[in-house]
């Protein structure tokens, strides 16, 4: 299940309760939003690669995979709508988009074939026949249909332009593993439950296959290539060709990860109030005093505590607290904590792990850091 967020942006959701909805950020990041048109399960999801300070590869030209990945998929988009098919891209602009992510989008989506959109780069041995790879998930028989539809589909529709290409041993359709015989690519590693495959159709890092995606026609070619290709993956029993042997090859370009990715404030900080006896208050304001920091703060700082302590590597996992164990937090004294997006995502999280209301959490957290600090036996 996913949400609409306000900027169109697709945002799958972890977790929803009475305390409120947790969706995973652009950048990949739990928040709280609730509400926003909710999105149903699509026919097909499409993954241009890269964006934003990602360029991926880069053609002689300046062209960027970041740039022609998003204009093939577009096509290809508007092609399979026009086949009929429902579909998502993970991306519909030049976004940063971690692949934790593109993985969340897909996932959430359930759709019928997943396939992330790329060109290659690296290559420089000369080849009489474009060098397109693909690459599928290990031992998954749909998937490599998948990818071997596609080889197959672009490997021909570019086949007659008269360029000079390259290749590498890879041309086909393969799985790169890495360690514990996983997929090394994360779009594929992390939708197990999907028909997923990655498509690098040519080398724009190769002069002359750059100068020839730069053209408008082909790119539209390309996307109506893909959009084939994935028509025919869902309406036949088509077995792809193109096959290659497996191989071991952990290495990536250390891009799509969340480092230097910012996420826009979706909605604006909201507060969450608690009541406290006076008695109460008075230990509040003194663990406040002596922190040197302001109540709400102590609130805040207990509640992030109370979820560090519950994910230490040998912390038991957080139970419901039994109906005598879980505080009054309707005292007449009321301190209001405002929390942005992502930390009302914890307050929310810690909430249903213990079962209580945000109110309560918060001051679960607040006797929390009394203990802590040694002023409430
Ligand atoms: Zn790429």
């Amino acid at each position: 299940m996913a949400f609409l967020g306000p900027n169109a942006e697709i945002l799958p959701v972890l977790s929803s309760s009475p305390n409120g909805t947790v969706v995973s950020s652009t950048c990949g990041t739990p928040i709280a939003f609730d509400g926003g048109e909710t999105l149903n399960p699509v026919d097909v999801v499409l993954d241009p690669g890269h964006g934003g300070p990602e360029t991926g590869s880069v053609g002689a030209n300046g062209l960027t995979e970041r740039t022609l990945n998003l204009a093939v998929a577009l096509h290809a988009r508007d092609n399979l709508v026009s086949l009929g098919y429902t579909v998502a891209l993970t991306r519909d602009r030049d976004l940063h988009l971690p692949i934790r992510q593109r993985a969340a989008i897909a996932n959430a989506l359930s759709p019928r074939a997943f396939v992330s959109i790329h060109h290659n780069g690296g290559a420089v041995r000369r080849s009489a026949t474009p060098g397109t790879e693909t690459f599928h998930q290990v031992d998954d028989p749909e998937s490599a249909r998948l990818a071997g539809i596609l080889f197959e589909d672009l490997h021909i529709a570019f086949a007659p332009y008269w360029v000079s290409w390259v290749d590498t041993v890879h041309k086909g359709a393969s799985v790169r593993l890495r360690d514990g015989r996983t997929e090394t690519y994360g779009v594929l590693r992390l939708t197990p439950d999907l028909n997923s495959a990655i498509s690098e159709a040519l080398y724009l890092s190769n002069p002359p296959e750059a100068a020839l995606l730069a053209y408008p026609e082909i790119q539209a070619m390309e996307g109506r290539t893909i959009a084939a290709a994935i028509h025919r993956f869902l309406t036949s029993e088509d077995p792809g060709s193109g096959f290659r042997p497996e191989f071991y090859d952990a290495h990536t370009t250390g891009t799509g990860t969340t480092s230097g990715c910012h996420d826009p404030e979706l909605t604006p900080p909201t507060e969450v109030s608690t009541g406290f006896t006076a008695e109460e208050y008075e230990t509040l304001a003194a663990t406040a005093r002596h922190l040197g920091r302001s109540t709400d703060w102590v609130v805040r700082f207990g509640v992030h505590t109370l979820k560090f302590f519950g994910s230490l590597p040998d912390a038991d996992p957080i139970q419901p607290l039994d109906e005598a164990d879980r505080p009054d937090a309707y005292g007449p004294i009321s301190e209001v904590v405002p929390w942005d997006q992502a930390e009302h995502a914890v307050l929310i999280e810690m909430a249903d792990a213990y079962g209580l209301t945000r109110t309560q959490v918060q001051k679960l957290g607040a006797v929390l850091m009394a203990f802590l600090t040694g002023l409430e036996a």
